[in-house]
């Protein structure tokens, strides 16, 4: 049972090095080379991440493979190679992408994301869930950010592989990612017991400011701080990066998070038309949920008195709605 687990690992590492070198040395793998180069991607972080080529042929892993006497039907089972149809026989699950090989807590790879070189879907294909990779146990980077993020007790949390390693060449050393998914109660778990503050640097469109709001309690409750990094409208890190460059996304961006409740303020006013009375008085109403939910009265003061001087409302009113609000959880 467990050999077959190394087994398994070994042929990961072997297919790592294997789609590394195709990425550096093959006339097809100059395209894929170029695109990431075209991307912004440096060698160094080509190198640091592995980052490989999986060629369009059908069979260069499988033939890798097979001639070192690996059980091919066990590859299929571990995501490698997909089984043919008709007859027996089998074929390379990535074909034309460029592969970021996944690691598990020790460094080892135990998974694949393959991206496509262009447009087309799906843009990433993962490995499936296997033997060894389950999807909501693992964190991208997590291994190359582990040192930095328990030196400094902070992890910055990104949406995509990109980000993470645009990030990591502007001096983000403790970013992760998960695998397109919401962070599972084990990934929280992980995080929390390698770090004590959060920033959620998700991309800057609707499905990331929402995917941001459902993260946040997921920290808050595992007693972490959490603060969010927000990005310009439409703009992911690795695309704020490859525009206004690594220093400005580090003291712009990094170094200026929203605390969670000034996020969650931000969120709940993009619902509400604030030119319209109606709009305005709705918005006050949420605002002061969302403040009457902060333990600290210290805090609930300084984003009071922030509402009171944006709408014109007297602090002694917004005080007493936040104290309505209050009492009714109690
Ligand atoms: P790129 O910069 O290469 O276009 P991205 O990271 O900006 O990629 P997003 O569309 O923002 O891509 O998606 C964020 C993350 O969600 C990806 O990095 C990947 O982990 C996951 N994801 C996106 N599309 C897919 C897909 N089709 N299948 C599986 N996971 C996906
Ligand atoms: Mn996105
Ligand atoms: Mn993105
Ligand atoms: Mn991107």
């Amino acid at each position: 049972e467990d050999t077959e687990r190394d087994k398994l690992i070994e042929a990961h590492e072997l297919t790592a090095k294997l789609y590394h070198y195709l990425l550096m040395n093959t006339t097809h793998g100059q395209q894929a080379l170029s695109y990431l180069r075209g991307r912004g991607v440096t060698d160094k972080q080509i190198e640091q991440f592995n980052i490989g080529y999986a060629p369009p042929e059908w069979d260069t892993l499988t033939r890798f493979l097979e001639k070192r006497e690996f059980d091919l039907s066990k590859m299929e089972k571990g995501g490698l190679l997909t089984a043919r149809n008709e007859g027996n026989g089998y074929y390379d699950k990535f074909r034309d992408r460029i592969m970021f090989p996944i690691w598990n807590r020790d460094g080892k790879v135990i998974a694949f994301a393959g991206r496509l070189l262009g447009e087309g879907v799906p843009k990433y294909l993962n490995t499936p869930e296997t033997k060894l990779f389950t999807k909501g146990r693992v964190l991208y980077n997590f291994h190359g950010a582990r040192v930095a993020m328990r030196k400094s007790r902070n992890v910055v949390l990104f949406e995509g592989y990109m980000d993470v390693i645009k990030s990591w060449s502007a001096g983000v050393h403790n970013g992760i990612a998960s695998m397109g998914t919401a962070l599972t109660d084990e990934q929280i778990a992980l995080l929390q017991r390698n770090a004590d503050d959060a920033i959620i640097c998700y991309d800057g469109d609707n499905a990331g400011m929402a995917a941001a709001m459902k993260t946040i309690p997921l920290l808050e409750k595992a007693g972490m701080r959490v603060q969010v990094a927000m990005l310009p409208q439409g703009m992911d890190p690795d695309e704020y990066i490859e525009k206004f460059g690594a220093q400005s996304f580090m003291r712009e961006i990094i170094e200026h998070p929203a605390s969670a409740t000034k996020f969650r303020l931000i969120y709940a006013k993009k619902n509400h038309i604030l030119l319209e009375e109606e709009g305005r008085k709705n918005y006050l109403l949420e605002a002061a949920g969302i403040i009457a939910a902060l333990d600290s009265p210290i805090e609930r003061e300084i984003y009071l008195k922030d509402l009171s001087r944006e709408f014109d409302i007297s602090l002694d009113v917004l005080k007493q709605d936040v104290f309505a609000h209050r009492e009714k959880s109690y």
